[in-house]
């Protein structure tokens, strides 16, 4: 499987990782879209939430955690952060290895679209 993501974890193409765990690697953002721009995906190839949620709930809650943990870590529980994740080609998901957005650093858009 050629998968931008699975290769990041493999250490096979250098990313800046923040934190890591038995189930997640968190990187950030290439083209961040907020000052803090972390991307946790989960060490296991799932093309997106919905295959995730399916084949594995509780590694969907625990990277919901690991989410929570880059955040304290980045400094971003004092004034609030945003979590997201997009799915398939209405989501505008571009690289197809589930991975959760954790944003903050400052006042998000209140659009979600
Ligand atoms: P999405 O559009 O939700 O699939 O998000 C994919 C994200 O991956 C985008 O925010 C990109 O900027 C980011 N991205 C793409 N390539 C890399 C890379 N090599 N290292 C870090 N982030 C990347
Ligand atoms: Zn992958």
């Amino acid at each position: 499987m050629n998968c931008l993501f699975c290769k990041i974890i493999a250490g096979e193409i250098p990313s800046a990782i923040v934190y890591q765990d038995e189930d997640c690697v968190a990187i950030r953002d290439i083209n961040p879209q907020a000052p803090t721009h972390v991307l946790v995906m989960p060490r296991r190839h799932f093309c997106c939430l919905t295959t995730a949620v399916a084949e594995d709930p509780a590694l969907v809650g625990r990277l919901m955690q690991a989410c929570v943990k880059v955040a304290q870590l980045e400094g971003l529980t004092q004034d609030g952060y945003r979590v997201v994740t997009n799915i398939g080609e209405n989501g505008a998901q571009t690289v197809k290895h589930l991975h959760l957005h954790v944003l903050g650093g400052t006042k998000m858009s209140e659009k979600m679209s």
